[in-house]
């Protein structure tokens, strides 16, 4: 046990993937030249006015109910102001006293142990621009395409005590915003970053200790390095007996160190107000019910009934429910196939393997979901051999569509065949063709038997039933 406890809160930003900003209709653009989406309000030129862009404020919501926060009914957005180079306006919109979500929780998996960690509230705002110093010897450049980018930030209570959490916390909600069609979160392309926010303390202590808050970090790994290097370094502080002050910290990816940026702002700083050029806004009942039906179900939720209704084992049900599309396909295949321990063991042992991809559609699957569902009937009916099926006919199935799986199974000749004529024929030849095997199995090495009927599937190519063979071979060899 460590004398220390670890503390740690997060405040995530998670950008959505709307078609338009949020407060104009300039597109979202990742990768695109440098300032070509940028209207007059993206400039924030002088007599511009905002528009609130309706579906940020459906996927806030979205994201609230998938968390179980309570929905604001009544919120409003607020001016923080600041200056930078890469925000025109000199203020960001955000929200600071009545956000659109408050409370919920998310649960995590660490070491086998689920823990809640609470949140705090989630608000909407608005993304800066970039400023680029690494393009010209002389000057910073800026991009104002990113500037208006919708947001939400997600702060969590302080609840997390370790990096692995950390780690664990992102990953879950990752997960979710692509389950609900909420960001792409691709943490590569800063579209899901997090501050994370550390303290330490002696263990057991009910009081918390002083923080520093770690800025802007793009990948989980990072995340969960960044916060056990912090910890480990207040830890030495205090044991020196030396006080620190809060801080903002940069987390140095090459050096593996955290580093001073500046000392924190107080909120009193940003001179927090209403925005005066958007009205509050008010959540309807009938508006919230609206989004609550368009909602997928819920991954857990989903898992559960796999489980319980489909009789699906729990690893399997965890893997389809990850994702909407894979859940989508489980069901349209089995709803040919009415066989869901069979359809989940295909998708998570020949079709998942096969894929890398985080996020799935249909363009990226080996073969058309109703060529899957034949290929599985063709199984099921018993036409062919499950072996040779997987090793023949499924890689020409995932090749080639132009021929119904049994049709295929018949060109290849692996169809079962239970024609006792062709089959004898097969039999009397293996037995003519090896007599030394034949008088050694009649003197008693009755293993032979693996050795000729591994002949005969050879010669009908994996057509021949291998019950009938047996058969057939135990009479010859009488
Ligand atoms: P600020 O306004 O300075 O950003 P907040 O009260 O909004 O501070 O908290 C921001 C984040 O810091 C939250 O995620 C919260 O859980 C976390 N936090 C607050 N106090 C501590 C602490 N002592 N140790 C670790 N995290 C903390
Ligand atoms: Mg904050």
């Amino acid at each position: 046990m460590s004398k220390y406890d670890t503390v740690v809160g997060l405040e995530v930003h998670i950008q959505l993937n709307t078609k338009t900003k949020a407060f104009c209709g300039d597109a979202l653009s990742f990768g695109d030249s440098p300032n070509t989406h940028v209207s007059a309000i993206s400039l924030a030129h002088p007599g511009t006015l905002p528009v609130v862009n309706k579906v940020q404020v459906e996927k806030a919501i979205r994201l609230g109910l998938a968390l179980g926060c309570r929905i604001n009914e009544y919120h409003f957005f607020d001016r923080k102001h600041y200056f930078y180079p890469d925000s025109p306006k000199n203020y960001q919109i955000t929200q600071d006293n009545e956000p659109i979500c408050i409370g919920g929780s998310i649960d995590i998996q660490v070491n086998g142990q689920k823990k809640t960690v609470r949140i705090h509230h989630i608000h909407m705002e608005e993304d800066a621009g970039k400023t680029i110093h690494d393009i010209d010897d002389h000057y910073s450049m800026v991009d104002l395409n990113r500037a208006g980018t919708p947001l939400l930030e997600l702060v969590t209570e302080p609840d997390m005590s370790s990096g692995e959490e950390v780690y664990a916390f992102m990953a879950e909600l990752q997960r979710l915003v692509r389950y609900i069609d909420v960001s792409d979160a691709d943490m590569e392309k800063g579209s899901m970053r997090c501050d994370c926010n550390v303290s330490v303390k002696p263990a057991g202590s009910l009081t918390l200790g002083e923080r520093c808050e770690i800025k802007n970090l793009n990948s989980k790994r990072f995340a969960r390095e960044a916060v056990e290097y912090e910890a480990q370094r207040q830890i030495k502080l205090v044991e020196q007996g030396i006080t620190f002050s809060k801080q903002t910290l940069h987390y140095n990816v090459v050096e593996k160190i955290t580093q001073s940026l500046r000392e924190k702002e107080g909120a009193e700083d940003y001179r927090y107000f209403p925005d005066p050029d958007l009205a509050p806004m008010r959540v309807t009942p009938a508006y919230l019910e609206e989004i609550k039906t368009s909602m997928p179900d819920l991954p857990w939720v989903v898992k559960e009934r796999l489980i319980n209704e489909h009789g699906l084992v729990e690893d399997h049900a965890e893997q389809i429910a990850a994702d909407p599309y894979l859940v989508a396909l489980y069901q349209e295949i089995n709803n040919d196939l009415k066989d869901p321990k069979s359809v989940a063991a295909f998708m998570v042992n020949q079709v998942l393997p096969n894929i890398e991809a985080e996020t799935y559609s249909e363009s990226i699957l080996p073969c058309h979901p109703a060529m899957m569902a034949e290929y599985l009937q063709l199984l099921k009916s018993g036409k062919v051999t499950a072996s040779i099926a997987n090793q023949k006919l499924w890689p020409a199935l995932c090749a080639d569509q132009s021929q119904s799986a049994e049709e295929r199974a018949a060109t290849l000749g692996i169809l079962i065949n239970n024609d006792t004529g062709f089959l004898e024929e097969i039999v009397t030849k293996v037995i003519a063709d090896n007599p030394d095997q034949v008088k050694k199995y009649k003197g008693g090495k009755k293993n032979l038997m693996g050795f000729f009927v591994g002949q005969i599937m050879r010669q009908s190519k994996g057509s021949a039933d291998p019950q009938a063979v047996q058969q057939l071979l135990a009479e010859a060899l009488k």
